[in-house]
């Protein structure tokens, strides 16, 4: 159930003492319920192909400057089975809306994963057929990552995203009925958009049967609609995420890279100062990495290197429970 809690646009505004006041009731909430844990995942971006157009994304089909890869079986297991950085305990396998690959692809490698290891395995997909779904889930696959991006319809829709927002929201709903975990996500900061707007994608996260949720700062994307935007305000988006660990402490919180897109420097380290407690390493193989074109081809790609120095400067550390235990755990709580 949600917490009573819910921000003002006063906290969504803050800056000053009152934000440093604000991350830091975050970070003691965060630190009560897991001490110094972080959750350490690998991500591996397995195919660019996607059937979808949303405005803010570089991968959108429309896109036909993009050079459109599919990995390989092979080669990805080998990485993810003996290269992979020792802190990591979780794997996202993500992909454009690519159903091939999904097929083809994921669900083989969620095979070989779930055979050849403990690690937890979650997925990243959009908003594929019931039965592959299924199948990926009796693979092994345990979080599906489905993000609503935009609490309001018609924002939504203006911006292309995937269906219509009550298929999305749907489609949520009948992943966490199904067993999945599910976490979901928004962008802060869209095109006209400010704390009013996240109020309501904050509103939206709090009603939905999620075990966490991420929020990104808008980055003008390369080769889209968007382009000549203006990014989001990192403050906003820093505390969108106190507010959602205030909101829920139980949740997955991630620091996502695109926090180092926006701002002056340094918003990583500062969102894993508002409550964050998943981190994730790019294990993406180095041919593909330049075209996963979520926002621009200037990445900052997080190594295990960059992760832990991070981690270091709030004096936080890798937890050795994978995510999928702890929320398997949480949810065996519950019932
Ligand atoms: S956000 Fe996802 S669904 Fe939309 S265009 Fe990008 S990869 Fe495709």
């Amino acid at each position: 159930m949600p917490d009573a809690w819910l921000p003002t646009p006063e906290d969504l505004d803050a800056r000053g003492a009152a934000q440093a006041a604000l991350h830091e009731r975050a970070r003691a909430v965060a630190h009560e319920r897991l001490g110094s844990r972080v959750f350490v995942r690998a991500v591996v971006e397995v195919s660019n192909f996607c059937r979808e157009n949303c405005h803010y994304c570089g991968m959108r089909r429309d896109n036909r400057s993009l050079e459109r890869y599919r990995a390989r079986h092979e080669s990805l297991a080998e990485l993810l089975l003996r290269h992979r950085p020792p802190s990591v305990t979780d794997v996202n396998i993500q992909s454009g809306e690519d159903p091939i690959a999904a097929r083809e692809l994921v669900l083989p490698l969620v095979r070989t994963l779930r055979r050849e290891t403990s690690l937890g395995i979650s997925v990243c997909l959009g908003t594929l057929d019931e039965g592959v779904v299924r199948e990926l889930h009796e693979a092994g696959a345990t979080t599906y990552i489905v993000k609503f991006e935009a609490a309001q319809a018609a924002l939504y829709e203006q911006l292309q995203a995937p269906g219509t927002l009550p298929e999305r929201l749907a489609f949520i709903r009948a992943r966490a009925a199904s067993g999945w975990h599910v976490t979901s996500g928004f962008i802060a900061g869209l095109p006209g958009q400010g704390v009013g707007s996240a109020l309501e994608n904050l509103r939206l996260a709090a009603a939905l049967p999620l075990a966490g949720c991420s929020v990104s700062p808008f980055v003008p994307g390369e080769a889209t609609p968007l382009a000549g935007c203006e990014a989001a305000s990192l403050d906003l988006t820093l505390n969108c995420m106190a507010a959602m660990r205030l909101m829920r402490p139980d949740w997955v919180i991630p620091a996502v890279s695109a926090l180092n897109l926006v701002g002056e420097g340094g918003g990583y380290e500062r969102g894993l100062g508002a409550g964050a407690r998943l981190v994730t390493i790019n294990l993406t193989p180095d041919g593909f990495r330049d075209d996963y074109l979520l926002y621009r081809r200037d990445r900052l790609i997080m190594t295990e290197e960059r992760i832990l120095s991070a981690l270091s400067t709030h004096g936080l550390e890798p937890s050795r429970q994978s995510l999928r235990e702890h929320l398997d755990s949480l949810r065996a709580a519950r019932v």
